[in-house]
């Protein structure tokens, strides 16, 4: 047995890592240990890292909020001189097809919980982004329907949106949690929880060690799964490691600057990647959130030709003038999608001594600022700068599912 902390945190990706950094800040003995070489080998090395705030739910709003504020000040969040990672706040915009009405609504929705949102007309995309198409007929990709233009009536737009390295703002949390006194260990598996009758007491990890703790969360990303079993935590969501692809191709600069891009009307997402030259296409549909993956160590890592192909013909219909030439690259990750209602479970997991921060399906990355805080509130009962003020009790394991207009990364 090694000498035990007061938390060990099973996963180092962004979320294991903000949740150590966070309780670190507060002076709480940490071990996050990882069964990987260095940082964000998991869902979060596959990220698009994409923070922007238009939820369903207030809530949810709220903590996308949190979590762009600390990332946009990184260097004040972490306590680190420099960061690796930083917020590139190019704009997102959404582009739906819906009424002006309606995204006015949405605008004000967002408003109201201290989101910079604007309604555009469609002559306000073309006069910000001239390369963009402000078409809002939906386009079907089957080719069987002939596909005529039609402007949007509105579109909403976050002018604070946008996108960060998601390996750097890993590694900037793993050193701000070290450098508060955390420890932060790779190469270190977790194969056994310790119990000593009904209560958890620690971790036995691969090389036959074991850490002690009071409690031990579990951050394992799309192995969580493995884990809550281990534990003997018999965890009610469905939670589904699940296949996600997206395409890189170059940018020419010539077509200036693109925003991000949530293009509901095409199926797809796209956003600026490599300081501009590149462009990053994903998928905003829940059909494209159904390759479950029952073996996180393995699955095809790059996209297939018919996603990539059918992917960047939507991209080419939202940018006319782009030239179809250059290398097209794409990686594959993890979501971890909470089936139920796309939203993670935090907190106590039922074991006495084991919490959960499990299922973030496709927004852990801009939520990971915020869900640390939260733990590491609910631990310390202290309440510092950057934290949140939704209660982690929002996220808890025993909660009903929460209302969502679709069950996807649009949630
Ligand atoms: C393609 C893609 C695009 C995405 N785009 C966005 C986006 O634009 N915006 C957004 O907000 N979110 C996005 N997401 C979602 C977001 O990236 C994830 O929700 C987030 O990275 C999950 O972080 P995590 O720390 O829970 O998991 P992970 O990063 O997977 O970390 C889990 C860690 O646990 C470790 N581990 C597992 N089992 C053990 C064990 N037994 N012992 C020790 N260590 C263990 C693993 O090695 C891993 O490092 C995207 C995800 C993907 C895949």
């Amino acid at each position: 047995m090694t000498a035990g902390a007061d938390v060990v945190v099973v996963g180092a990706g962004i979320i294991g890592s903000s949740i150590s950094y966070q309780l670190a800040r507060r002076r709480i003995g940490v071990i996050a240990v990882d069964k990987g070489e260095g940082p964000a080998e998991g869902s979060t090395g596959a990220s698009s890292s994409i923070c922007r705030c238009r939820y369903t739910n207030p809530e949810v709003v709220r903590l996308a909020f949190y979590g762009q504020k600390a990332l946009g000040d990184s260097s004040r969040f972490t306590g680190l001189a420099e960061t690796i990672a930083h917020l590139h706040r190019v704009g997102e915009i959404l582009m739906t097809g819906e009424t002006r009405e309606k995204v006015e609504r949405d605008a004000a929705r967002l408003l109201a919980q201290g989101v910079d949102a604007e309604t555009l007309g469609p002559e306000d995309v073309t006069r910000l982004f001239p390369a963009v198409s402000n078409c809002a007929e939906p386009l079907d990709m089957s080719g069987d329907v002939d596909h005529v233009c039609r402007p949007g009536e509105a579109f909403l737009y976050e002018p604070g949106g946008g996108y960060a390295d998601p390996v750097g703002a890993n590694q900037d949390l793993i050193e701000a949690a070290r450098a508060r006194g955390g420890d932060v260990r790779f190469k270190s598996q977790v194969v056994d929880v310790l119990r000593e009758g009904e209560r958890v007491t620690g971790v036995k990890l691969a090389d036959g060690t074991s850490i002690s703790a009071g409690l031990v969360i579990n951050a394992a990303g799309p192995w969580c799964n493995v884990l809550n079993s281990i534990a003997g935590a018999d965890i009610r969501w469905t939670l589904t490691p699940t296949r996600i692809q997206t395409v890189y191709r170059p940018w020419p600069e010539s077509l200036g600057q693109l925003p991000i891009g949530l293009d509901v009307t095409t199926g797809t997402y796209f956003r600026p990647e490599s300081a501009g030259q590149q462009i990053m296409v994903g998928s905003v549909t829940a059909e494209d959130e159904q390759e479950i993956i029952a073996d996180p160590d393995n699955f095809k890592r790059v996209p297939d030709a018919d996603f990539t192909q059918l992917k960047l013909a939507a991209f080419h219909h939202r940018i006319p003038s782009l030239e179809p030439r250059g290398q097209v690259t794409g990686i594959a990750g993890l979501y971890t999608i909470n089936r139920e209602d796309v939203h993670p479970i935090v907190g106590p997991s039922g074991v006495d001594g084991f919490w959960v921060a499990n299922g973030f399906s496709g927004h852990g990355f801009k939520l990971a600022p915020a869900i640390g805080s939260m733990v590491a509130q609910a631990i310390s009962g202290e309440r510092i700068e950057f934290d949140t003020d939704i209660p982690i009790d929002f996220f808890s394991v025993d909660r009903e599912p929460i209302d969502v207009s679709v069950k996807s990364v649009l949630a």
